[in-house]
């Protein structure tokens, strides 16, 4: 009877009237956004401190006709709920080893290992594995420099899925990230169990931790961690000097943020280490 007093009340809501067909708009303009090419991938450096660039990560943006550029966390929430995160993450997929084939006749990008977000429903699709490997496979690109990024709750949704699934794709040499990592409350445990490459250590303690101890302390405990694990770790939304200092000194491999750079557009992103790079 709850629920049914929910559910009448909503039609009588102006409000959330209002939130239903905005909603549903977005949804169309996403639809169209697929069939006439309106997404773009924008790379943003990751980088060691002796201010070498080891790779980037692929984040995409929505060039819309009217409202410019859209930011992600506008739009990718939605084509999650709708399953539209499926053929947008196949473009991210196709255009990022696109990319990566490109920079790999370049010796100033030959080497980058490019990150790319996946989604929940896309890594739970039962054609995942096939679908990356088929893309490795037409794009003859170097498996290790593709990186993709899961989150622990992805993970965790069924752990032995995602063991299998990263070993799968592990043996072909694709590298996995540990995104927002210690935001997910989740069990240790499964650390030893994956086979994980990297850990992205998440933004929000990154940005405390010149002010707060208690961040302070996470991210040493992480970045403890991840070294004596042997895996490798970074972290991302660093945003000063100061930031950086601490991390080096308690070793943190590699950084991302805009104190080196904003996710540019690929020509902008090559220019920049261009600039960056002395031949
Ligand atoms: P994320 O994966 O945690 O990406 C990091 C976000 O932090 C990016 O936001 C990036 O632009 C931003 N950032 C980078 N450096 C700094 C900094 O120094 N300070 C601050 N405050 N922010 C910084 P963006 O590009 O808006 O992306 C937001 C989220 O959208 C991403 O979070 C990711 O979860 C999702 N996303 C982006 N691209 C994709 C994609 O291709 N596929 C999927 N499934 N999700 C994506
Ligand atoms: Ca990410
Ligand atoms: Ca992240
Ligand atoms: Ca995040």
């Amino acid at each position: 009877a709850k629920n049914a007093g929910r559910n009448t009340q909503r039609f009588y809501d102006p409000t959330m009237q209002a939130a239903l067909e905005a909603r549903a708009a977005l949804e169309t303009d996403l639809r169209l956004a697929i069939k006439k090419n309106q997404f773009r991938l924008y790379y943003q450096m990751q980088v060691d401190h002796s201010g070498n660039v080891h790779g980037a990560e692929a984040l995409i943006r929505w060039q819309h006709p009217q409202k410019g550029l859209v930011p992600p966390l506008q739009f990718i929430p939605l084509t999650e709920e709708t399953g539209l995160i499926i053929p947008i993450g196949h473009w991210v997929m196709e255009t990022a080893c696109a990319q990566i084939k490109r920079w790999e006749s370049d010796p100033a990008t030959r080497d980058l290992q490019v990150a790319v977000n996946v989604s929940a429903c896309q890594f739970h699709d039962s054609s995942f594995v096939e679908r990356v490997i088929e893309m490795l496979s037409r794009h003859k690109i170097k498996p290790g420099n593709l990186k993709l990024e899961l989150t622990e709750s992805l993970v965790l949704d069924n752990v032995e899925e995602a063991i299998m699934k990263m070993q799968a794709l592990k043996s072909y040499g694709v590298l996995f990230s540990m995104d927002d990592f210690g935001t997910g409350f989740s069990s240790l445990s499964y650390l030893t169990k994956l086979p994980l490459d990297q850990l992205k250590i998440d933004q929000s303690f990154i940005r405390n931790m010149c002010m707060n101890n208690r961040d302070a302390v996470v991210v040493q405990t992480i970045i403890g961690m991840a070294n004596n694990l042997g895996i490798e770790v970074i972290a991302e939304g660093v945003e000063s000097e100061t930031q950086r200092e601490f991390l080096e000194q308690n070793k943190c491999n590699l950084c991302q943020g805009y104190l080196f750079s904003q996710p540019l557009p690929v020509d902008a992103f090559e220019n920049k280490l261009r600039q960056m790079h002395t031949y």
